[in-house]
C-alpha cells in the first residue's frame, strides 16, 4: 500500500481476486512486493523494481482487507458530502487529469465566460498557485495540499467544503494531477470529468482504464494544437468507448475558446437538472 495515501497496489490485488483466478507464484510475489516496496517511497507508480524476497509472515488477505476498509470508509464520507451538497442545492464535479492537461485554465475560462457561479477546491501536492489563479479569475477557492499524497479523498473535500462555504452553483473539485488513484476515490461529486490534452497522446484510455472507465465526461483539451501533434481524436474516442460504451467525449480548447460553449452547456444542464 502507498505509505502516504492508502492507494495503489492493493487495487490491483482486489481486481485480480475479483475475477477469482488463483494467482500463480510470480503474480503473488510481485503483488506481495508491491505491498512492501511503497513504504518510504515519495510517490508510487506501480512499477517499482525489486530484487529481494519476503519472509513467510506476509499475509495478502490482510492487505486486501485494509484497502477495502480505506475505500469503504471513503465511500461513506463521500455519501455524507453528497448529502451536504444536495441540501444546499449545490452540484459538485471532480476534475481529473495528468498534470498540465489544463484543468485550472479550463476553470478560469469557465469562471470568466460561462455566467455560472463556481467555487473551487484546488488539490495539489504543494503551493497555492492554482487557488490564487482561481481567485484572480473571480471565484471563491480553497487550496488543499496533499504533501506526498497523490489524490484527494472525501475527508479532505469535507474540510475544504467547510472552509469554502459555497452558497450556490457549481463546486468544482480540481484533483491532484494523476491518472491513477484519483479514479478510486469518490469525493461526493455528481460527475467525474476526465481531461486529456492532445499533447499527452491518444493512447491513454487503454493505459489508464480505471480513470477512463470512471469518467462521466471526457474532455479533450488543447484542440488548437491538433495540427502540430499526432493525436487521433477518433482513436481516443473509440478506445474510451470500448471501456465505457457511449461515454460523452468533448473536444475543446480552453486557450482559443473553441467549443467552450458546449462545455458551458454541459455544466448548465447539470446544475439546473
Ligand atoms: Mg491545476
Ligand atoms: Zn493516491
Amino acid at each position: 500500500m502507498c505509505a502516504t495515501c492508502g492507494c495503489g497496489a492493493e487495487e490491483v490485488q482486489v481486481s485480480l481476486l475479483a475475477d477469482s483466478h488463483p494467482l500463480d507464484h510470480d503474480q503473488q510475489h510481485r503483488l506481495d512486493h508491491e505491498h512492501h516496496s511503497h513504504e518510504g517511497q515519495p510517490e508510487h507508480d506501480g512499477r517499482l523494481e525489486h530484487d529481494h524476497h519476503h519472509g513467510p509472515g506476509h499475509d495478502r488477505t490482510h492487505t486486501i482487507t485494509l484497502e477495502q476498509a480505506v475505500l469503504a470508509k471513503n465511500d461513506q464520507l463521500a455519501d455524507h458530502n453528497r448529502i451536504w451538497l444536495a441540501r444546499r442545492g449545490l452540484t459538485a464535479i471532480n476534475l481529473m487529469s495528468s498534470p498540465g492537461a489544463g484543468k485550472t485554465t479550463l476553470l478560469e475560462r469557465t469562471i470568466i465566460d460561462s455566467g455560472l457561479t463556481l467555487s473551487v477546491i484546488e488539490g495539489d501536492q504543494e503551493t497555492s498557485v492554482d487557488a490564487e489563479r482561481i481567485r484572480a479569475a473571480g471565484a471563491r477557492s480553497v487550496q488543499v495540499n496533499t504533501g506526498a499524497g497523490c489524490h484527494l479523498d472525501a475527508a479532505m473535500v469535507r474540510r475544504a467544503l467547510d472552509q469554502l462555504a459555497p452558497q450556490t452553483g457549481v463546486v468544482a473539485i480540481e484533483n491532484v494531477g494523476n491518472l491513477v488513484c484519483p479514479a478510486l476515490f469518490d469525493l461526493g461529486e455528481a460527475r467525474k470529468v476526465v481531461i486529456i490534452s492532445v499533447t499527452e497522446g491518444d493512447d491513454k484510455p487503454l493505459k489508464y482504464p480505471h480513470m477512463f472507465s470512471a469518467a462521466d465526461l471526457i474532455v479533450i483539451n488543447k484542440t488548437d494544437l491538433l495540427p502540430y501533434v499526432d493525436f487521433d481524436v477518433d482513436r481516443l474516442t473509440r478506445d474510451a468507448r470500448k471501456l465505457q460504451p457511449g461515454v460523452e467525449v468533448l473536444g475543446l480548447s480552453a486557450r482559443s475558446g473553441d467549443n467552450l460553449d458546449r462545455w458551458f452547456g454541459w455544466l448548465k444542464a447539470l446544475s439546473t437538472g
